[in-house]
């Protein structure tokens, strides 16, 4: 029987450490960490995740800076909150939340967000650190899946390495990470061809493609970690891309949906926002710009 990641834990003792650092940060600065969430419109499921990481953020001693625009704000209200928040000193951390109502397009809009306070790590100045190998903010989701694969005490040096997806969010840079360890990565999309074929040689699987139920004990090299991203709500709960419980007899670790990635998530925004906030006492750090 494989072991199970247990992520809620892990991310608990995260989220622990982080505040024990920002409560020395505070005693050491005289002020807190500040994570500005941003939220457009009323979608419940991001009303949802943004309440969690305001609430968690909050439990790890951190300042609250919440903007809420309701769904009629244009581009141009949004960006102007964006540029506010770039320019308050009270703020080390901006998360714009995505999806973003209608067609209002997200990614000119991450863009104002300055490196040194992009904590989630997706605005383009990031993404070409991450592909260049520089200092910069990594993605959350990502940086997530890497502490969960560390936790199992598995070489990623000559690892052979498999990502399912390839988006900007969770597949590319999760791909690059795991490059940046030394692993040997393919990735897997929509046209690759025999996904078994493909997925079963690895040592680590990582499954983000938003299919559930996609990934079957065929799709598993026995003995593999397999790392579990993806979310779908149905009748029966949230469920993953992968099938637990006919994995969990071919892997030797594996993650459950819920209570895997998802709190990672989390956890990695905080320890994000600390980083920030530890720039703006060092400025020297010129990439934060
Ligand atoms: P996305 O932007 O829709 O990307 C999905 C990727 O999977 C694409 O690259 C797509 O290929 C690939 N794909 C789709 N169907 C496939 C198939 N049948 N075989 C192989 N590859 C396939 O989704 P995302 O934003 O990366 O998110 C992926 C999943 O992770 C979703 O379920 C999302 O809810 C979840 N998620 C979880 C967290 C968390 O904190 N746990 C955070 C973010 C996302 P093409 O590029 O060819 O289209």
């Amino acid at each position: 029987m494989p072991v199970i990641i247990d992520g809620a834990r892990i991310a608990r003792e995260l989220r622990a450490r982080v505040a024990a650092e920002v409560a020395e940060f505070v005693a050491e600065h005289g002020w807190a960490p500040g994570l500005a969430t941003v939220l457009v419109g009323e979608d419940p499921a991001s009303e949802v995740y943004v309440r969690n990481k305001r609430r968690l953020a909050g439990e790890a001693g951190m300042k609250d800076l919440h903007r809420h625009l309701d769904a009629s704000a244009s581009t141009d209200d949004v960006a102007d909150v964006i540029r506010v928040l770039a320019e308050d000193d009270a703020v080390s951390g901006i998360l714009l939340q995505l999806p973003l109502p209608g067609s209002m397009s997200s990614a000119s809009l991450i863009d104002l967000i300055p490196p040194g306070k992009d904590v989630d790590g997706l605005t383009t100045a990031s993404a070409g650190r991450l592909a260049r190998g520089a200092e910069g903010f990594r993605p959350c989701t990502p940086s997530g899946v890497m502490a969960l694969i560390d936790s199992t005490g598995v070489e990623l040096n000559g690892a052979v390495a498999v990502v399912v997806g390839r988006s900007e969010l969770v597949g590319g840079p999760t791909a690059r990470l795991l490059l940046d360890r030394n692993a040997t990565v393919t990735i897997a999309h929509s046209h690759t061809r025999d996904l078994a074929a493909v997925t079963s040689r690895a040592d680590v699987l990582v499954v983000a493609a938003g299919r559930a139920g996609l990934i079957g004990g065929e799709h598993v090299k026995p003995g593999a970690v397999v790392i579990d991203v993806g979310i779908a709500r149905t009748p029966d709960g949230l469920v993953g891309d992968v099938r637990f419980e006919e994995v969990r007899r071919t892997a030797g670790w594996i993650t459950p949906v819920p209570g895997g990635v998802g709190p990672m998530t989390i956890a990695m925004l905080l320890q994000n926002t600390l980083r920030a906030a530890r720039l703006r006492e060092h400025p020297d750090a010129g990439w934060a710009g």
